[in-house]
């Protein structure tokens, strides 16, 4: 541990950490982050770096380095989520049912500790560096806003792009580059079968929605089971479900509906076609009727397979962090949407600390992280844009 946090000076780390327990006390829901956003903009003025507003509350800032280079793009969001806080920190929320229990605060703070380090040495920096600070990734989503706006468009135009999350399934000192997908697409979908009331003692003279529900949910997991290869990752869970009137009426309708999770594009683009086959087909059997609706949510994030070996030999030739490759999950990040247009890669930032009690997931009232994290995030995110913009680290392997 030691070694790794004398990879970003001392002065760097304190300043991302007092900005963390700031950002942390005042927590702000998606598209509500004026206090974040005008934190972030009182210390790009500070540091003496320019920046426009987009999206509401996304912030954006360019460092234009000295040497010609590659433009990176380096995203941090800055939302919370609505829980109370029961961390124990001293620097708890101060806001009744907010919380920064994803770790955005961090991550906002780790962007901000990068930007003062890449600027002060913006004279010798090869290319330039856009600061991505984005709204509301907890939903309803601040990416594609962003990227409506104009921010992948615009001279000097990104050719690259990285983002930190926190991750408490890692010990503090480490971070995890994994090549391909790291996170599932998040759709939804919701079912309404429609059929015939009437007397639940005279089931012949009704059309029975609730044997359709059960056998339509029950075919549903053979898109998993039976279609899938097993070696593609696919979750169909159906979490909701409400129908009928009695234990005595046969019910004319049920509405189910669920989320499918998948990490392979392919897959996914032939999901909805599945979905409408099992539950047309099955309620056609019932002699019931069906209607589908399928929402789209965010894509899989998908770390460019060359980068994301050429920037793991970098990291390890250029710095003491342990570099890890963990599974993928199936939660969903839409740091995908700008993924999808450059490469890009989402690294995993290691804030567990076992002895010292920080073993709660995100999204736990509970959840904390280790600081000492951040030091390591910050010359992470530094690396990539040092290595990155020089050449150093190729786009294409
Ligand atoms: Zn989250
Ligand atoms: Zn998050």
């Amino acid at each position: 541990m030691s070694d790794t946090m004398q990879s970003v000076d001392s002065g760097v780390a304190a300043y991302a950490t007092e900005l963390r327990r700031e950002i942390h006390r005042h927590p702000e829901l998606g598209f509500e982050e004026v206090r974040t956003a005008a934190v972030v903009e009182r210390e790009l003025d500070a540091l003496g770096i320019e920046h426009r507003r987009v999206a509401k509350t996304g912030v954006v800032g360019l460092i234009r380095g000295g040497t010609p280079g590659r433009t990176i793009g380096l995203r941090a969001d800055m939302d919370a989520l609505p829980i109370d806080e029961e961390s124990g920190e001293p620097f708890s929320s101060q806001v009744s049912g907010c919380m920064h229990a994803c770790g955005h605060d961090a991550h906002t703070a780790m962007l901000l500790g990068a930007a003062r380090v890449l600027q002060s040495e913006r004279a010798t920096l090869s290319g330039n560096v856009v600061l991505l600070f984005q709204p509301a990734e907890e939903g309803p989503g601040g990416a594609l806003p962003m990227i409506e706006a104009g921010v992948m468009d615009v001279e000097p135009r990104i050719e690259a792009v990285a983002m930190l999350h926190v991750d408490v399934r890692l010990d503090v000192g480490g971070i995890s580059i994994t090549p391909g997908p790291v996170n599932a697409a998040a759709d939804e979908f919701s079912v309404t079968i429609r059929g015939a009331g009437g007397h639940g003692a005279a089931p012949h003279k009704a059309l029975d929605t609730i044997p359709c529900a059960a056998a339509t949910v029950l075919a549903l997991q053979n898109i998993a089971a039976r279609e899938t290869d097993p070696l593609a990752s696919v979750v169909v869970t159906i979490g909701t479900i409400a129908g009928g009137y009695r234990n005595n009426v046969i019910a004319d309708s049920v509405k189910f509906g669920g989320t499918v999770r998948t990490t392979d594009p392919t897959v996914r683009d032939g999901m909805e076609v599945r979905l409408r086959r099992i539950v047309d087909g099955v309620a056609g059997a019932y002699g019931c009727a069906a209607e589908l609706d399928v929402i789209y949510g965010y894509p899989p994030v998908v770390n460019d397979p060359g980068l994301a070996r050429a920037f793991t030999r970098h990291v390890r030739q250029t710095t003491p962090i342990v570099v890890h490759a963990l599974a993928p999950t199936m939660g969903a990040e839409d740091f995908a949407y700008f993924a999808q247009r450059v490469p890009g890669l989402l690294v995993r930032l290691g804030v567990r600390d076992e002895v010292g009690g920080i073993v709660h997931n995100a999204h736990s009232s509970r959840f904390r992280i280790d600081e000492r994290a951040i030091p390591v995030g910050i010359a992470t995110l530094v690396s990539f844009a040092r290595g990155v913009g020089s050449g150093a680290v190729p786009l294409t392997a």
